[in-house]
């Protein structure tokens, strides 16, 4: 009997993180900080811990997961590996097509698998508090989620069109303990300067993550820290449970080859954390197709040169060598909120150039329809920005059928979207619009890092 839900005892939870570092046939360029010079570690100590400052520069293959940390994640990890049977069925592919489901931790995204450990170290280091930008609100209810587990303060600059989209996360957060603004916000320089010159701006990740940075780096008693959710080297490092586990689930109902992977990629954290493991695989001879995700609204890694670039958008960050649009860039209102986002992870588009990886991006009315007729098939609703990986998983199942060809497909359900009923509500409706940027609009974002450093393009040529 083929099994649709695979459970792992928590006996065999992963124990380690791996780390993609370690690995990857070029190294990452280093990040760079205002004078165009590699950045030293301690730099960043105004803005993150120490512990964690050492993940984030680490290149060791395993990293030990603590023990405090597993017992927290126990509330919902393992996560289960399902087989989407009916959705296959729909299809008719001989595909088999499995998912990692983690909409069914208590925030319902795999984000507290970072939120949990970045909490964890901060207050081993001594901090009291943590500041955040969050995006559709997954990642400040996630940290609200972890740092009250953990007895931390926590204050969430939320993007001023998910704030007023998405009412219901502010309630989580506020549930769990955290603050919670709208950014640009009145609170901060760089909220006050934006709102100074565009009033009526819907806000994005990297005016968020300015007002963040701000009000950790100016905190004089020096106990408040930055936590970010996605992009940076031990966020996807912490995320890479997802893939491990996936690996061991896999084994248990004999799956002995992965032929596609599928993640949808904001700032890249699931997709990494999912597909890490197996990239591993690809680097050391396994042949898999790994597609990270995009919308066309923000199409990152598609259409965005790699290049040096800063973080955010009052340019505090250090310049980060990724796929980028350009720090200035303000996304389409699109309502997959966390893909909103003008960068994405170095470690990701550093895979992205040696070839490993084969970005697509969709239109969101397409993504729409992807994510209904899953609802219709599986019964899941899913968050809108997995509905992204969701269309590419069916077209990947109808080439299969098309092909005849029996592959196994493997996707990151990275969280549910019963918070966001309202993009269905209008999807439903017929009142929304797809989003593509035009050639006009990429250019002009670009220039905004027209004087930085350009980053050097460093791939073997193996894949
Ligand atoms: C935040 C979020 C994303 C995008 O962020 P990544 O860092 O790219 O993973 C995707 N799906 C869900 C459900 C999210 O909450």
């Amino acid at each position: 009997m083929e099994e649709t839900k695979i459970y792992l005892s928590e006996k065999d939870i992963p124990k380690q993180w791996y780390n993609l570092a370690a690995d990857l046939p070029t190294p990452l360029q280093p990040p760079l900080g205002p004078d165009g010079k590699p950045i030293s570690p301690n730099m960043l100590e105004a803005v993150f811990p120490a512990n964690l400052i050492e993940q984030e520069v680490s290149t060791k293959r395993w990293i030990d997961i603590p023990k405090e940390v597993i017992e927290i994640l126990y509330r919902w990890r393992p996560s289960p590996l399902r087989r989407a049977r009916y959705l296959e069925q729909y299809l008719k592919t001989p595909a088999r097509i499995y998912y990692k489901d983690e909409s069914l931790s208590p925030p319902g995204s795999h984000k507290p698998n970072t939120a949990v450990p970045q909490a964890w170290y901060n207050k081993q280091f001594g901090i009291k508090k943590l500041t955040t930008e969050t995006g559709a609100g997954q990642w400040g209810s996630a940290l609200a989620f972890a740092t009250n587990l953990m007895g931390l303060e926590c204050k969430v600059f939320m993007v001023r069109i998910s704030f007023d989209q998405k009412p219901l996360r502010k309630i989580m957060m506020k549930l769990w303990g955290a603050t919670c603004v709208a950014s640009p916000s009145s609170e901060t320089k760089a909220g006050r300067d934006i709102l100074a010159k565009t009033p009526d701006t819907p806000g994005s990740l990297g005016i968020a993550i300015a007002e963040a940075v701000e009000e950790a780096v100016l905190d004089k008693s020096g106990k408040t820290r930055y936590s970010l959710g996605s992009v940076l080297n031990h966020v996807l490092l912490h995320q890479t449970i997802i893939g491990l586990e996936a690996k061991k689930q896999l084994a248990k109902v004999g799956e002995k080859k992965v032929d596609v992977i599928i993640g949808c990629a904001g700032g890249g954290s699931n997709f990494a954390g999912l597909s890490f493991p197996f990239v591993c695989d690809k680097i050391h001879g396994k042949k898999i197709e790994i597609y990270p995700v995009e919308p066309t609204g923000c199409p990152t890694m598609t259409r965005g040169p790699f290049t040096y670039d800063f973080g955010d958008v009052a340019c505090q960050t250090p310049l980060l060598a990724m796929h980028t649009l350009g720090h200035g860039f303000v996304p389409a209102p699109i309502h997959a909120g966390g893909l909103r986002y003008h960068g994405m992870a170095p470690l990701v588009s550093q895979a992205i150039v040696e070839g490993l990886l084969t970005p697509r991006a969709y239109n969101q009315i397409k993504c729409y329809e992807s994510a209904v007729l899953w609802a219709r098939t599986e019964g899941s609703v899913c968050a809108p920005e997995t509905s992204h990986a969701i269309a590419c998983v069916i077209e990947e199942a109808l080439k299969a059928k098309k092909e005849g060809k029996k592959k196994v497909i493997l996707f990151n359900y990275s969280g549910h979207g019963i918070m966001d009923l309202g993009g269905y509500d209008k999807y439903l409706s017929g009142q929304l619009q797809d989003y593509s940027m035009s050639e006009q609009e990429l250019k002009e974002s670009l220039e905004s890092i027209k004087n930085l450093p350009k980053a050097p393009v460093k791939k073997t040529g193996k894949w």
